[in-house]
């Protein structure tokens, strides 16, 4: 649904942004079109990274029960992954955030609240977007991160254009572990090692949208299956002979 956006590099900004709001979730001609030069760019799911290389993400961070959890079982294994980020928490714990860039793994941008993008309008979804990427900046290093993935994969055409203006990449999955209906540590951990490939991007959740002020009440969604899951399928990959890497490129911020 969203291979013939580049068909149109051209400046409807205003016309698209219109049929976005008359026709949410409808992909047009006139939706494909950009107010910024070039193409709107590609959704992307599964990485380049060579032979046996497969890239972990984490969803809906950060939180700060689950989070640091999952970063030591990454520490412990040396492998380096990618956190999509809700800027909403990521404002609220930036602690956590700074944890993540040191231990260096790589942020991405999830939205400021994680809405469903095709109920809102065209300016709505770019200030999701734009306030993330500077929340991000000011807690994970000073730079915006360069990977963008919509609320549920879902990208609709107003999150693509600000993909475009902001200079980031739209990153889906090819593996989704439903971890977040915590469907049970064993068939979190199955769903990775009968589909593990070459370039594989696996999709997990480290957190929830924070909704408390208070940290310790705030466990709306128990992430504890995810982090047991990994510590059960992380090393049988290894064993395999998989390598973790992420969708950021070298010339990408926070890599
Ligand atoms: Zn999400």
């Amino acid at each position: 649904m969203i291979n013939d956006r580049n068909a149109l590099p051209g400046r409807r900004l205003l016309l698209a942004a219109g049929m976005s709001l008359l026709c949410p979730g409808t992909v047009t001609g006139a939706d494909a079109a950009t107010d910024v030069p070039g193409p709107a760019p590609e959704v992307e799911r599964l990485v380049r990274g060579g032979p046996m290389a497969l890239a972990l993400t984490f969803d809906d961070g950060p939180s700060p029960i689950y989070t640091p959890r999952v970063l030591a079982v990454l520490r412990r294994y040396r492998i380096t992954a990618t956190f999509f980020m809700l800027g909403a928490n990521a404002e609220r714990y930036p602690w956590v955030v700074r944890q993540v860039v040191e231990e260096g793994h790589v942020l991405g941008n999830h939205t400021w609240s994680h809405p469903t993008l095709r109920l809102l309008t065209a300016a709505t979804v770019r200030d999701e977007i734009q306030r993330t990427n500077d929340v991000l900046a000011r807690t994970g290093g000073g730079r915006p991160p360069a990977l963008f993935r919509a609320p549920g994969g879902r990208f609709v055409p107003a999150a693509l254009r600000a993909c475009a203006e902001f200079g980031l990449r739209p990153i889906r999955w090819s593996i989704d572990t439903a971890d977040w209906t915590n469907p049970g540590v064993d068939r979190i951990a199955d769903a990775v090692l009968s589909r593990a490939g070459t370039g594989s991007i696996v999709l997990h959740h480290d957190g929830s949208l924070s909704r408390s002020a208070v940290p310790e009440h705030e466990g709306r969604a128990d992430r504890s299956q995810t982090i047991a899951a990994l510590r059960s399928y992380v090393p049988q990959l290894l064993d395999r002979g998989y390598r973790f890497t992420t969708p950021a490129r070298p010339t990408d911020p926070f890599v």
